[in-house]
C-alpha cells in the first residue's frame, strides 16, 4: 500500500514518512464494496530493507480495495512494487454493487499475516505470456493515487466489460477535458469542485476548477443518495472523479453523466460505519 491517511484527512506516502523521528497515526483510506472507508491501522513496514520496497501494512477490513495492494509476505521485490515482467499493472475500477472484489490473479486475500503461496510476482513469468487478470480498485482510490502522484507509469484501467485500455487515454483532469477530444467519449474526469447547482431535476451539477469548456459532473439521484449527499453538502474544494460518458447537449454546456456508482470525493465523505 502506497497512500495512507493522517488524522487530519491529508494522504501521505511512504516517502512523506522518512526520516520523520515520529511516525504518524496513519490509517487505510481504501473502500470497501458498500462505500465506506476501510479506516484500518496502517503500519510501515520496511522503511531500511535493502531488499524489500518500504510500504504501508494493515490489518484491512474484509474486502478493502487495498488489501491486495502489496503483501510483505517475502523478500525480492527490490524496491520496484510495479515491476511484474510481461503482466501490465492493471487495475478493475468498482462501477457498483455488481462489481467482485478480489486480489491479484484472482486471489482473495483476507489476512495479512497469512503468507499466501500466489503472490502476483510469482505469477510474472514469461512462460505465461501476458495474464489476463487485473487488480480490484474503487474509484476512491484511483484519485488518492493521481493526487498522491502514484499512478504506476504503464497503468491500464478496465471498466465493466471494456478491453483494458491505457489510463492515459481515458483518464483525463478537468483543464484538460476539452469537448473536441472526448465528446461523446466514455472518459474519466476529475478535478477540484468549484461551485455546486442543482437541476432542474434535482440533479447536482458539479463545477469543478479551470474546466475545460466549463466541463461539469451531472450527479444523479442515485449517487446522492448513496453518498448521502444534496445541495448542502459541504462540496466545494474537494477534488471529485467520475466515470461516464462526456455529453454535449444540443442547448446547454458539456458534463459528464457518471455511470452507476462511478463517482467518488477526496476528502471522502464520511459515513457512518456499519456496526
Ligand atoms: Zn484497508
Amino acid at each position: 500500500m502506497e497512500v495512507a491517511r493522517n488524522d487530519a484527512g491529508d494522504l501521505i506516502t511512504i516517502d512523506m514518512i522518512r526520516g520523520l523521528a515520529t511516525v504518524p497515526v496513519l490509517w487505510c483510506p481504501g473502500e470497501l464494496p458498500d462505500g465506506s472507508e476501510c479506516g484500518a491501522k496502517v503500519h510501515v513496514k520496511a522503511l531500511n530493507s535493502k531488499v524489500m520496497a518500504a510500504h504501508f501494512a494493515a490489518q484491512h477490513e474484509p474486502q478493502c480495495d487495498r488489501t491486495s495492494e502489496r503483501s510483505d509476505d517475502q523478500p525480492g521485490d527490490q524496491g520496484h512494487p510495479f515491476a511484474q515482467g510481461l503482466r501490465p499493472v492493471r487495475w478493475r475500477l468498482r462501477l457498483g454493487e455488481s462489481g467482485a472484489s478480489q486480489g491479484p490473479d484472482g486471489r482473495r486475500r483476507p489476512d495479512d499475516t497469512d503468507a499466501g503461496t500466489r503472490t502476483r510476482r510469482r505469477r510474472a513469468d514469461s512462460s505465461h505470456g501476458i495474464e489476463d487478470t487485473a487488480d480490484d480498485r474503487s474509484f476512491s482510490t484511483l484519485l488518492m493515487n493521481i493526487l498522491a502522484g502514484k499512478i504506476p507509469p504503464s497503468l491500464e484501467v478496465v471498466i465493466g466489460a471494456r478491453p483494458p485500455e491505457p489510463a492515459s487515454s481515458i483518464i483525463t483532469d478537468a483543464p484538460s477535458a476539452h469537448a473536441k477530444t472526448f465528446t461523446d467519449r466514455d472518459v474519466i474526469l476529475w478535478g477540484k469542485v468549484r461551485q455546486v447547482k442543482t437541476s432542474s431535476y434535482g440533479s447536482l451539477i458539479l463545477k469543478l476548477e479551470d474546466a475545460a469548456d466549463d466541463v461539469a459532473i451531472l450527479v444523479d439521484k442515485a449517487n446522492m443518495h448513496r453518498l448521502g449527499i444534496d445541495a448542502s453538502t459541504q462540496l466545494v474544494g474537494r477534488h471529485v472523479i467520475a466515470y461516464g460518458k462526456y455529453t454535449v447537449p444540443d442547448t446547454g454546456r458539456p458534463h459528464l453523466r457518471v455511470e452507476r456508482d462511478a463517482l467518488a470525493f477526496n476528502p471522502r465523505l464520511r459515513r457512518p460505519r456499519r456496526s
